[in-house]
């Protein structure tokens, strides 16, 4: 849609909010073609001109500048669907960072 110069359609489409940023694309196209860049454009573009975008987007950030995390962590199921923490899997706790007003502050700065 880019090449055929249908950027405002995609602005407006919501499927620049779909891709995951996992970069497959990126790290395995033969031809050296990387859509996530020209996605990560967009959506730059699209939250400039206060374009809507997914509701959950400004939860994550909020959550990421209050707490250090996207989300607190929370209770797994196992195959056996028995709930597990990280504690009951021998995994480390997964706290904050340790100054969290200095990581907010930094997170702001990179949001400018
Ligand atoms: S476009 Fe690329 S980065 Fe986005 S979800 Fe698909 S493979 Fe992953």
């Amino acid at each position: 849609m880019v090449q055929r110069g249908l950027v405002e359609e995609l602005l407006r489409s919501g499927v620049i909010w779909m891709c995951a940023l996992c970069l497959k694309c990126k790290e395995r196209c033969p031809s050296g073609v990387a859509p996530c860049d020209i996605i990560l454009e967009l959506r730059n573009i699209a939250v400039e001109r206060g374009l809507p975008f997914p509701e959950g987007y400004s939860t994550l950030m909020f959550s990421v500048l209050e707490q250090g995390m996207i989300q607190a962590p929370q209770e797994v199921a196992t195959r056996q669907m028995e709930l597990v923490d990280r504690e009951k899997l021998g995994l480390p706790s997964a706290t904050s960072p340790r100054d969290m007003a200095k990581f907010s502050r930094a997170m702001e700065k990179v949001m400018e």
